[in-house]
């Protein structure tokens, strides 16, 4: 039996263009210039003061980083209830429990906002184990993974990581899990693709490609 671990943002939430928007806010803040979809495809990164550095072509301080990443976490949170589901989220939620596996998410946002959100769709209940970021505004996600799978109880090895970035299949890679990735946001899909993974166009087809790997 697998357990699929869902990504959130870019993955089950279709936000790209609101983050695009929150990253906006926090560049303005900072006195640099809006950037558009393709610009956060082309540089996003984790840690994400990486992304920025990226972006801007030069490093950026402490002072900014934190202005960077709260103006954006308060620019997120006001613009929650303008994030839809993801195309198909709720048909891959139901195609994991058919095929009798188990389902939670793991996310780099902050999780008291995340399992609000969650439970506010009404997903809480299908899932095992919500979690996410609890005090780490800027790290990368295999230390949020090793300890979603220890507070699971479930082995790396019977685990399918599903998300939309290359930090998701990073993390998947350094535990041991296996990983679907999906075109949901946060890169071009030939710079998916180039992980060796494989890459699903909707949210049903990930699952079937875990099933496929997973078998
Ligand atoms: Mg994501």
């Amino acid at each position: 039996m697998l357990h699929v671990i869902w990504d959130w943002n870019g993955t089950l939430v279709d936000d790209l263009p609101i983050v695009v928007e929150c990253v906006n806010a926090a560049l303005s803040e900072i006195g640099e210039s809006p950037i558009d979809g393709d610009d956060y495809r082309n540089h996003f990164a984790r840690p994400v003061h990486r992304f920025y550095e990226s972006l801007l072509g030069r490093p950026i301080s402490d002072g900014e980083w934190t202005t960077l990443d709260r103006t954006f976490h308060e620019r997120y949170a006001d613009s929650l209830d303008r994030v839809p589901l993801a195309d198909g989220a709720a048909e891959a939620l139901d195609a994991v429990d058919a095929f009798g596996w188990s389902q939670s998410i793991l996310s780099m946002w902050w999780e008291e906002e995340l399992t609000a959100c969650v439970a506010r769709r009404g997903l809480d209940d299908r899932m095992v184990l919500v979690q996410g970021n609890r005090n780490d505004g800027g790290g990368t996600k295999a230390a949020h993974l090793r300890r979603h799978l220890a507070t699971l109880g479930v082995a790396a090895s019977a685990a399918v990581l599903i998300g939309d970035s290359l930090d998701d299949e990073a993390a998947a890679r350094e535990l041991g899990a296996r990983c679907v990735l999906y075109d949901g946001g946060s890169h071009h899909p030939d710079v998916l693709a180039r992980t060796g993974v494989p890459v699903a166009v909707t949210l049903t087809e990930a699952v079937d490609l875990a099933a496929s790997i997973g078998s």
